[in-house]
């Protein structure tokens, strides 16, 4: 890693400090954040909200995790950790964090006016970005159980060591990401977990209609 990158990235305390990146959304604008252990079907979710909302802008994460058989080549930017580091170094990520022992990170998004940015990021990212200053509503997203969780993963092909690492990781993840969320959703059928998130927008966006008048 490079000193400056280390600099960064040496602790949780001092990502606290990542700079607010200014608006990176119209000033109506929301950014909806979706966290949520693995496996729990944040990515199914977050396509499902792409098709059914048009206001929503998904952002793509850069990774230095290698691809999955079977991802699509566009689930991420897919980068070495060297690319990572040097835009990193050079204060291009909204939010990143080091997870699992590969890089994740937001890049600053240019989001056309009038749409909401919505970010599909774990708990540490997700915090960043709350503490941005910005207009966050962050979404905690839970399996129906660990066992349909542990189904999951070994559904999408994480090998056998990978899935205990993340289930050991939930743990944690459930505990923090109950305590930060505004809203919790258990993901026990699809289109029902849909329904939920597109009524919690259009509550949040309520809420803000007409707020800025006296
Ligand atoms: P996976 O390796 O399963 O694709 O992702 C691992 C975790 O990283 C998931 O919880 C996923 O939501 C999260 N993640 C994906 N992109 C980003 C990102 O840009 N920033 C952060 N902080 N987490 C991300």
């Amino acid at each position: 890693m490079s000193s400056s990158a280390r600099r960064c990235a040496s602790s949780s305390a001092e990502r606290a400090d990542v700079p607010a990146h200014g608006p990176v959304a119209g000033p109506a604008a929301l950014i909806v954040v979706i966290s949520g252990p693995g496996g729990v079907g944040k990515g199914t979710i977050v396509d499902g909200l792409v098709a059914r909302d048009p206001r929503l802008w998904l952002s793509r994460s850069w990774t230095s995790r290698a691809q999955r058989e079977g991802e699509p080549d566009d689930a991420y930017v897919f980068v070495s950790r060297d690319d990572f580091e040097r835009r990193l170094a050079a204060g291009g990520f909204l939010e990143w964090t080091e997870f699992l022992g590969n890089y994740y990170g937001t890049p600053i998004p240019d989001v056309p006016s009038e749409r909401d940015l919505l970010l599909e990021i774990e708990l540490e990212g997700a915090r960043q970005v709350k503490r941005s200053g910005q207009d966050v509503v962050l979404i905690f997203v839970l399996p129906p159980s660990r066992e349909e969780q542990h189904r999951r993963l070994v559904g999408r092909g994480d090998e056998p060591g990978r899935i205990a690492e993340r289930l050991r990781k939930a743990e944690e993840e459930e505990v923090t990401g109950l305590d930060v969320a505004d809203h919790v959703v258990v993901n026990d059928e699809l289109e029902h977990t849909i329904d939920q998130l597109l009524g919690v927008l259009a509550l949040e966006r309520s809420k803000r209609v007409g707020a800025d008048q006296p």
